[in-house]
């Protein structure tokens, strides 16, 4: 199976027209053949809110319940993109981290993905089906649900890339790929079409949030192969691949 992983992250799903524009590219894909499993974040501002409104209940909010609340952002956006899909005739629903089930492990909050059940997905894949999975949940072994940490659903993807052995990994965000710089900070900011690994962990790691720290060490330590690419344009985004892989020597990067 050609299977593709497409990662939307809140800035993708902010708005209704958006969440029509990505139902768009998950079509196209299905065009070239592909099997297609989406993962989406929460609307942007969305699990802010959350968090906010947990901080307003109580100063000390259970942990546990923490869970439950800021993970609902991603309930709501993985129905309404599954919802337009099929509305435009393509077979799909959406699927919560606890129905898949993606296991988890760790305290609350900060919880680690350590196993994702394939069945049920490759058997809805095999029928034609597009599964749209909740981003940044998961559930324990006491049935609890977990969250794996702020900006968390780029390591869902990677994970769900892994287990599903997807060919790509595909980050779709509001910029058109890495940049050397932040380009909304920095005008002088040049996009980077291919890097590796270590680079983007680097930058990860340096405060760059268009890729989670964590999924990009997951992608590498599963030799993954990203894509960064923006889902408001066409233009070409950039590839995070092997260090071998890297044909061009002359990358400019941060
Ligand atoms: P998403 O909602 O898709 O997860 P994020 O807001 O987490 O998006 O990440 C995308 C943002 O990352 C961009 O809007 C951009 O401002 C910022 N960013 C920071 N550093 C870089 C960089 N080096 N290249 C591209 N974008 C960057
Ligand atoms: N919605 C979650 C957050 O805002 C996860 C994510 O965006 O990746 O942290
Ligand atoms: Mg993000």
């Amino acid at each position: 199976m050609k299977i593709v992983v497409l990662k939307f992250g809140g800035t993708s799903v902010g708005s209704i027209d958006k969440i029509k524009k990505v139902a768009e590219i998950i079509k196209n894909y299905k065009k070239k053949k592909y099997k297609v499993i989406v993962v989406s974040s929460a609307m942007s501002g969305v699990t802010n809110d959350l968090v906010k409104k947990s901080k307003e209940i109580s100063e000390n909010f259970s942990k546990e319940e923490y869970d439950v609340l800021v993970s609902s952002g991603e309930q709501v956006a993985c129905s309404l993109i599954a919802g337009r899909l099929v509305y435009k005739g393509i077979k799909s629903r959406s699927w919560l981290a606890w129905q898949v089930p993606i296991f988890t492990t760790g305290s609350h909050k900060n919880s680690r993905i350590n196993l994702i059940n394939k069945n049920k997905i490759i058997k809805y894949l095999k029928e034609g089906g597009v599964p749209v999975i909740t981003g940044f949940q998961g559930i324990n072994n006491e049935h609890r649900i977990t969250t794996i940490g702020r900006g968390g659903s780029d390591a869902s993807a990677i994970m769900l890339s892994k287990f599903f052995s997807a060919e790509r990994c595909v980050i779709y965000t509001d910029v058109d790929g890495v940049y050397t710089t932040d380009p909304n900070i920095d005008q002088n900011a040049k996009k980077i079409s291919k890097m590796s690994y270590e680079e983007m962990l680097e930058m990860a790691s340096t405060g760059s949030k268009v890729l989670h720290t964590r999924s990009v060490e997951l992608a590498m330590k599963n030799n993954l192969t990203l894509q960064v690419l923006s889902s408001l344009t066409k233009e070409t985004g950039t590839f995070i691949v092997d260090e071998k892989e890297l044909i061009e020597k002359e990358i400019v990067s941060g």
